[in-house]
């Protein structure tokens, strides 16, 4: 049987106090270890949001959320950071890295919040730089580096303490064709190679080709749709929404 690893029931979210606009609505959402899932839809239906509700950096007006086995939406900011720094990891659009720090020191930075001692941190980054392709570049400051380069050293840091799960979000966003190639060969990797489950919110379809179930958010609802068979499903009732094909 296949093993769930995330699963959302009942999800609402709202930004404002008065609660009549939510940005997710009804959200039940089952995700399998190992799914590679893309998330497209259009500015403002509530992607970022949901990465950030999965990825514990925001809690949801309403519903739950069970990463592995364990209720995250309710726990103490402590225990929270601690799910962060083992269980996800975070590729962002524009990188978040320290610009003026080397990216050995980028991807090791993690590993000293974990509790790793600093003798074996560099040795850990540093084969962690060459799986992405960056063994000329460990001691360049993130700064001088391409586009490219950054997004590969941010997805160093992002897997550097083994997460079980990666979000992304609009990682190909500011790089050109070429580039977005060499990154989207690196979801591959981490889904197929390194087995992590991946969900990607991308506006790129090259992203969401690779993807093992595409899902769709419009107005703050959810709809998948798989690939492969290129089964259309609406959700759940209350999601009743169609899709394009
Ligand atoms: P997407 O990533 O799909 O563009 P977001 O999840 O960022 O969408 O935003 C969904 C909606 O929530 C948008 O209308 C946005 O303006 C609003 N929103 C996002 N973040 C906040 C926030 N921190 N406070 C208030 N409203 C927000
Ligand atoms: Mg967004």
């Amino acid at each position: 049987m296949e093993e769930k690893i995330i699963q959302i029931t009942g999800l609402t979210h709202f930004y404002n106090k008065t609660k009549d606009q939510p940005v997710l609505q009804d959200i039940e959402w089952e995700i399998k270890k190992g799914e590679f899932v893309s998330i497209q839809g259009r500015s403002g239906s509530g992607k970022s949001t949901i990465l950030h509700i999965i990825g514990g950096l925001l809690t949801p007006s309403e519903g739950y959320i069970n990463v592995d086995g364990m209720r995250i939406n309710g726990l103490k900011e402590k225990k929270l950071a601690l799910f962060r720094l083992k269980s996800i990891g975070f590729v962002f659009q524009s990188y978040h890295l320290f610009q003026n720090m080397t990216a050995l020191k980028n991807v090791e930075e993690p590993l000293f919040y974990s509790g790793v001692k600093r003798k074996y941190r560099k040795e850990i980054a540093q084969e962690m730089l060459s799986k992405v392709g960056l063994e000329d570049k460990i001691n360049s400051p993130v700064q001088e580096l391409s586009g490219g380069q950054q997004q590969r050293v941010s997805i160093a840091r992002a897997l550097i303490n083994d997460p079980d799960i990666i979000l992304a979000d609009e990682p190909t966003g500011n790089l050109d064709g070429l580039t977005e190639q060499e990154i989207i060969d690196l979801f591959v990797y981490m889904n197929k190679s390194l087995n992590k489950t991946l969900i990607v919110v991308t506006h790129n379809d090259s992203v969401a080709d690779c993807a093992s179930v595409k899902m769709k958010l419009h107005e703050g609802k959810l709809v998948e749709r798989k690939t492969g068979g290129g089964i259309v499903k609406e959700y759940t009732e209350s999601n009743k929404i169609s899709m394009e094909p």
